[in-house]
């Protein structure tokens, strides 16, 4: 199993009152699976994609990634798990504004310290191929449309082959072509077999995974899947 929350929950002290921003949650995802959140204004969807994504650690409760129990660990093991295994993207692209795609792209394996430059620039070089962008090699930021923007992002959330794409809202600020493209880039990476966890508001956007979880207050309060075309 990938994925596996047990009893996950956090809390937030404000005052005197206690926010359970989740609340008991459980869940398993298996590798290739594409799955989509859902639910309303503070259900606690970021706070699950921070938890997935070990930016952020549970105030009680069990999650294992690759069966590898990350409750205990330090933050530099955090960062270390987060590096070699997860891939994000955000809403707001987050790329940096001074830098070329491929310099954006290849961020992660500065990081890493784990290539010399030379593969580093490879590997950036593939990747933003792999999203379509082999000609936008030294645009910045602001040079490209929100949509190659997001492009970028996608190629640097691959460039370390993570075995999990935790993607918050990555269609919200986006026109309906740009989100479009982004969405079928997406299911590509599936078909390929890469594992998706996406957090959307739009019912279009969730009927482009094959499981869709809705939340409330802090809970799953619903767990569908798609077999064999049906939900
Ligand atoms: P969503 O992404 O579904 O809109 P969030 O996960 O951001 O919801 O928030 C879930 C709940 O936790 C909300 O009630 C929100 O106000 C609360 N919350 C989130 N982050 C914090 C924080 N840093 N401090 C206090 N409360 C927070
Ligand atoms: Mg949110």
């Amino acid at each position: 199993m990938l994925i596996e929350l047990e009893q996950i929950e956090r809390q937030y002290k404000m005052g005197d009152e206690i926010v359970h921003a989740l609340d008991r949650v459980d869940l398993t995802v298996s590798e290739n699976e594409y799955v989509a959140i859902m639910g309303a204004s503070g259900s606690g969807k970021s706070t699950l994609m921070n938890i997935l994504g070990c930016l952020d650690k549970a105030t009680a409760g069990s999650y294992r990634l690759n069966d590898i129990e990350t409750t205990g660990m330090s933050a530099s093991q955090l960062a270390r798990v987060r590096n070699q295994q997860i891939g994000f993207v955000f809403q707001t692209f987050e790329l940096l504004p001074r830098s070329s795609a491929l310099q954006n792209v290849e961020m992660p394996l500065i990081y890493s310290s784990k290539y010399p430059w030379r593969k580093r620039r490879e590997m950036a070089q593939g990747a933003l191929e792999r999203v379509g962008l082999g000609g936008r090699v030294t645009h910045k930021p602001n040079q490209m449309s929100g949509g190659e923007r997001q492009r970028v992002a996608v190629a640097r959330a691959l460039i370390c082959s993570p075995s999990l794409i935790l993607a918050d809202e990555p269609t919200g600020n986006l026109d309906s072509k740009n989100s479009a493209s982004i969405l079928e880039l997406f299911d590509n990476l599936h078909k390929e077999g890469q594992t998706i966890v996406i957090v959307t508001h739009e019912e279009d956007v969730a009927q482009h995974a094959d499981r869709i979880l809705r939340m409330q207050d802090g809970k799953i309060i619903s767990d569908s899947s798609r077999k064999g075309g049906q939900w």
